[in-house]
């Protein structure tokens, strides 16, 4: 990894607690891998539920003072933490690159589609604004406010180590509150990086604090059980919020949960077929396939589904599969061997039930968990590739023939995060974009998230939502103010 970097500034081998740089219990460490060359990157220690403790107690000592600075000073640090990823960006995609394997081109994006996050809530920082209330009564005056919930513990998952934390911690710094943060084990480099930024740029200690470690469960459960912590906010599998919500429940804590996704990508035949392909390899192959809000099911309508199958087949076949830091390369190394295990298992569940490999469907010999970025038709419902969540460069091609049909299939899922679309008729556009049981819908786009709009799902897709104004508001509490006697 060093030969790809300028300096050794932005990696850290250890945790971040407090403002300051710490290890573990000092015996057990863990290993973070390059997906691509299977090589060793960094020796970590292992943080556990003493050491998330510990990093609570800092966020909690840390809330008032950093709640208490005016709005507008907030603002101006997370605006140098901006600054600084920008000005960093070359150094950040590079640990990216190598501990996750998305090209660095799209390492790249990642870093400045983090850092728009941190501008955004930069500038809403300073418009938290609360509310006044007509009274019903001559001698009340009735008011709200917003304050920030307290500490918050934020879990994210590895297919975006940068933007996933990104997009909590700015809304919540922005606000007013406090920040023990655990990235996922594959990839804490990223997380670790980021604390160096922010500590540059004058996040106080306390602050912001990074707890790493393989023991999601114990890390986990003392952000869940430990008073002190006042949100749980997730990005990951729908199996794993699911506990979150459970662990939560006892205290009655609040939770926001961007889970897992199973995304219809629809082709109307009216639809300019030219344009749904683009949208259809954007939004199924980027980072190979290993996005949530990825198009896990394409339905085409019959009469353009031959020449749709075919051009797709044509583009794929151009897509170059390798190492991230390799230039040219589209798709990287799938994040570990039970990702490859998964598209293997539903390609050949498909296979046992009728469907046909139109391009790829197998594993790139060699090192590195690499896998052909793959098409199948003639694929039915009865299939896995129809109900779950496939998470790897793998496009099932589904044949409909009405709308009405379409729409059913494509809600027919306990998911609903991201939906896509591609037609031009009008009226279709509107009954079809209200008919879908989605958080987000593309209409002839296959490209949909951005710091302005709110990210988020409905259904066991999670709650809540990211970026955008609204996404402060998963960090305040409204408190409303009744003043009498007047
Ligand atoms: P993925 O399939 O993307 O790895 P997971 O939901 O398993 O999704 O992981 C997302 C994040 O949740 C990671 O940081 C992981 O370490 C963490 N995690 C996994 N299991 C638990 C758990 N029981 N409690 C808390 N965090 C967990």
């Amino acid at each position: 990894l060093t030969r790809h970097l300028k300096s050794k500034d932005f990696l850290r081998d250890s945790g971040y607690v407090d403002g300051s740089w710490v290890g573990g219990n000092g015996t057990a460490t863990f290993d973070v891998l390059d997906p691509a060359t299977g090589e060793k990157l960094a020796t970590l220690p292992e943080m556990g539920a003493a050491e998330t403790a510990a990093a609570i107690d800092a966020a909690y000592k840390a809330q008032g003072p950093w709640a208490a600075r005016p709005a507008k000073e907030r603002s101006a640090i997370l605006r140098k933490l901006h600054d600084l990823m920008i000005a960093n960006a070359d150094e950040l995609a590079a640990i990216l690159t190598a501990e996750m394997g998305k090209p660095l081109t799209d390492a790249r994006g990642e870093i400045l589609y983090a850092a728009s996050y941190v501008e955004w809530y930069a500038e809403e920082a300073k418009r938290i604004n609360g509310e006044t209330i007509p009274a019903p009564s001559a001698d009340k005056r009735m008011l709200v406010i917003k304050q920030p919930v307290g500490v918050v513990g934020t879990i994210t998952p590895w297919n975006f180590p940068s933007a996933m934390i990104a997009r909590k911690v700015a809304p919540a710094l922005a606000v007013g509150c406090t920040v023990v943060s655990k990235p996922a084990e594959q990839t804490p480099l990223s997380a670790l990086a980021l604390a160096v930024l922010a500590e540059k740029a004058g996040v106080p200690a306390g602050v912001f604090n990074v707890v790493i470690g393989t023991d999601g469960p114990a890390i986990g459960k003392e952000l869940c059980f430990n008073p002190k912590v006042r949100k749980i906010s997730f990005t990951g599998s729908t199996e794993v919020g699911r506990i979150l919500m459970r662990q939560c429940s006892d205290q009655i804590k609040k939770v926001s949960l961007e889970l897992g996704g199973n995304a219809p990508f629809i082709v109307f035949d009216d639809a300019d077929v030219d344009a749904a392909i683009e949208g259809a390899l954007v939004s199924k192959y980027r980072n190979a396939g290993q996005t949530c809000v990825c198009a896990n099911r394409i339905y085409v309508q019959s009469k353009i589904y031959d020449t749709f199958a075919e051009k797709l087949v044509a583009k794929v076949r151009q897509l170059s599969v390798g190492n991230g830091f390799e230039a040219g390369v589209a798709i990287g190394p799938l994040i570990e061997e039970a990702a490859i295990d998964k598209v293997e298992a539903h390609i050949a569940d498909a296979v046992s039930k009728g469907a046909k490999v139109v391009a790829g469907g197998k594993r790139v010999d060699g090192k590195g968990t690499f896998f052909s970025p793959t098409i199948l038709t003639g694929v039915d419902r009865t299939m896995k590739v129809a109900r779950e969540e496939t998470f790897g460069p793998v496009a099932p091609l589904f044949r409909f023939e009405t709308v009405e049909d379409v729409i059913a299939q494509a809600n027919d899922t306990e998911f609903g995060l991201a939906a896509y679309f591609y037609a031009a008729d009008l009226k279709k556009v509107w009954k079809v974009a209200e008919a879908l049981e989605y958080g987000m819908v593309g209409i002839n786009t296959g490209l949909i998230s951005s710091e302005a709009a709110p990210f988020g799902g409905i259904k066991q897709s999670g709650m809540g939502r990211e970026g955008s104004t609204h996404g402060a508001d998963d960090y305040l509490e409204m408190k409303y103010l009744c003043m009498g006697n007047i």
